[in-house]
């Protein structure tokens, strides 16, 4: 038996605990949520449940498409249990339509969908509000060797060709997203979550907004969207 111990972390959107395992960590899914390096602050009530049983089924999916992560099994509602992680400090963020700050870089609408999927690297550095970077960086810094941006480079784009047409299905265009991938026992596994915190969605006909862009954007029924993503996700 697992059991928890006392708290490692506390980030914007989550706690972290050890377990009498050390190999194993668990994560407890806040409602806080974070936006613009902190700057925006507020709450969505069920954000956490969303988050951790969203999170949890993507990554049962994705082991079964060869993909390895850090789940193990969910506990409750907000909690996890996962592999301890050493997180590469390196946010990899892939794109299918342009939006947010891709927008603003290259003076392209919100809405364009880009001719093949584009891959970015920012540096996980709250401090200096995650900035973008390119490999050369990456290897300047020691973020992660030639080897492992290779295998996270092959991983990020083989989640993503298997998250677009599955929630193509929930009639939901994946705009972009952000993976965060750590190193257990010396492999590269994907770490974090995948959930409307970390993704773009958009209902394919109303073009309607279902993730953190309507708390960052005051759009309004904020746990409205994160809970109809859950429902299309789960069917429940
Ligand atoms: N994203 C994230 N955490 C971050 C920054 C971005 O999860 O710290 C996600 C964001 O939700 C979106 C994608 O990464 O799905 C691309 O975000 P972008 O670079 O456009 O930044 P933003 O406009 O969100 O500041």
């Amino acid at each position: 038996m697992v059991t928890q111990t006392e708290m490692i972390y506390e980030g914007k959107a989550k706690r972290v605990y050890a377990t009498n395992d050390p190999k194993l960590v668990i994560v407890d899914y806040k409602d806080d949520a974070t936006a613009f390096d902190g700057k925006k602050r507020g709450t969505i009530s069920g954000k956490g449940v969303v988050n951790n049983r969203m999170s949890n089924y993507m990554f049962g999916l994705l082991e079964k498409q060869g993909i390895p992560t850090h789940f193990v099994e969910e506990l409750d509602t907000r909690r996890s249990l996962v592999r301890r992680v050493e997180i590469v400090k390196v946010e990899v963020i892939v794109r299918n339509i342009v939006a947010g700050s891709l927008s603003k870089r290259l003076g392209l609408p919100e809405g364009v969908v880009l001719k093949s999927p584009v891959l970015e690297f920012c540096y996980k550095n709250d401090e200096l509000g995650d900035p973008m970077i390119n490999e050369y960086h990456i290897f300047a810094l020691e973020l992660a060797t030639k080897e492992e941006m290779q295998r996270i480079t092959e991983l990020a784009f083989k989640v993503n060709d298997f998250m677009v047409p599955f929630f193509e299905k929930m009639n939901i265009d994946l705009v972009d997203f952000k993976l965060e991938f750590g190193r257990f026992d010396g492999q590269i596994i994907l770490a974090d979550e995948i959930s409307p915190d970390t993704c773009r969605f958009w209902d394919k006909t109303t073009k309607e907004r279902l993730d953190k862009d309507r708390f960052r954007r005051d759009l309004g029924n904020v746990e409205g969207a994160y809970a109809e993503m859950l429902h299309r996700v789960l069917g429940e």
